[in-house]
């Protein structure tokens, strides 16, 4: 039984102890990751509401638009899944690897904290889609924190405004993919 580690993308309540804490573990690739860059969410239209099933779809969108050559599609029989609720603990969302070969992840889970979200954000479509395509990043290897940024890996991004994969992530997902860029 293999011991998955989760990520968990925490709220900076205790600002400064956390941020040392983050510059201190700042990686650019998690031991994570599909192994192809086109994956598979389970469809997520008939289980929420438009505004959450927008902003998912438009995380997605950002992914597929990004010059990562990534693609995230949905299917409604796909192992891969991503739950909406108001889950008591402090992080806005959380990837979890439910099983891997080796490295490459063969399902995974996507949380996302409807009761944290709703509390903090300024812009809920925003700050949810950046919510969401931060979870993705790890299906692609992308660690928190790296040490280059801006980031959508970032934790001190600030998730009302900054929603898209940034330059550093997009060189790191064709990095990891393709190869040296040189
Ligand atoms: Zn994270």
């Amino acid at each position: 039984m293999k011991n998955f580690r989760w990520l968990c993308c925490l709220i900076l309540v205790c600002g400064s102890l956390l941020s040392f804490t983050e510059i201190v573990d700042a990686a650019t690739y998690w031991q994570y990751g599909c192994q192809n860059r086109t994956i598979q969410v389970r469809s997520y239209d008939s289980s929420y509401n438009a505004g959450w099933v927008r902003a998912i779809d438009n995380a997605r969108a950002a992914w597929n638009n990004s010059g990562a050559g990534t693609t995230i599609l949905t299917w409604y029989n796909s192992n891969n899944t991503i739950q909406a609720a108001q889950f008591a603990e402090n992080w806005y969302g959380l990837f979890t690897v439910n099983s891997a070969s080796g490295s490459y992840i063969t399902q995974f889970t996507i949380k996302l904290n409807a009761r944290t979200i709703s509390r903090d954000a300024s812009n809920f479509d925003n700050f949810l889609k950046s919510t969401a395509a931060h979870e993705f990043g790890h299906a692609y290897f992308l660690d928190d924190n790296p040490p280059s940024g801006p980031s959508l890996m970032s934790h001190s991004r600030d998730r009302n405004t900054l929603t898209t994969p940034q330059a550093v992530d997009v060189h790191n997902v064709l990095s990891k993919y393709m190869g040296s860029l040189g």
